[in-house]
Formats: C-alpha cells, structure tokens, sequence
C-alpha cells in the first residue's frame, strides 16, 4: 500500500492516491512526447478508485495505433497534464510522474516505444526496454 500525492503547477488540481502501484515505467512513443512537451513520459498505474482528485480537470480523447482511445486529463489553467487513461483498461490511471510529490516512489520497471524515443534519451541498461508496447 502506497499513499501518493500530486498537483499541477499552480494548483489548482491536486490528488491523492491510496493502493497498490500495479505498475510504472517510461513511456516514448511520439504521443507521450508531444503531449508531455519531455522527452518521454513517466508513469505511474494505479486503481482509478484508489486515486481522489480535487479540482476540475479538463480532458482530451485520442486513437492510438491500437486502436484503443487513451484521454488526457489536464489542468485547464497551466496545462499540467496529471493522469492519461486507456479505453483498454476502464479500472487503471496512468499518473504522470512529474506531478508527485513522492519522488522516492518513482522506479521505473522498464521503457515502452524505445524504438521513437529522442536520440539524447539515455536509457538506464539496467531495466528492459521494448521497441513497442510488449504483449
Ligand atoms: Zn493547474
Ligand atoms: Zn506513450
């Protein structure tokens, strides 16, 4: 059991989650890129009934190569973006890394679409990476 805490950058959503991380990793595809506005994307899966929001999230729907639509959920003042969802898994939350506070919980398990990351991206040798989504 994992408590977690996060805001965007001014505020005005907040979160906590309470559950087990079912799993986390980064994430390089060009979505994860573009939307992020980072050189990839880390997260953080959690229970979408572990994780209480305060505040007004704005959302934003897009069709994957999977064919799967993943939402994007922001903040509407400063664009933070805090959790993205997957149509393929109802129950689960992807909470970007970068809004925790509790960075000691953050350890990525492995890379995804290591095939589209940036060139400076450095990938830690030490964990697997997968040119796609594996499975
Ligand atoms: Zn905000
Ligand atoms: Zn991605």
């Amino acid at each position: 059991m994992t408590k977690l805490t996060g805001r965007c950058l001014c505020g005005d959503v907040a979160y906590v989650a309470n559950g087990d991380i079912a799993m986390q990793g980064n994430c390089h595809c060009t979505d994860c890129r573009q939307s992020s506005g980072s050189a990839f994307a880390t997260l953080v899966f959690m229970k979408r009934d572990d994780i209480t929001v305060s505040g007004e999230v704005k959302t934003f729907d897009h069709v994957v190569d999977s064919g799967n639509t993943l939402t994007k959920h922001f903040c509407p003042k400063c664009g933070s973006q805090l959790f993205t969802a997957n149509q393929a898994r109802p129950d689960s939350l992807g909470i970007r890394a970068g809004t925790l506070n509790e960075h000691e919980e953050v350890k990525p398990q492995f890379n995804v679409f290591a095939k589209s990351k940036m060139s400076c991206t450095h990938l830690d040798p030490d964990i697997p990476a997968f040119d796609g989504m594996p499975g």
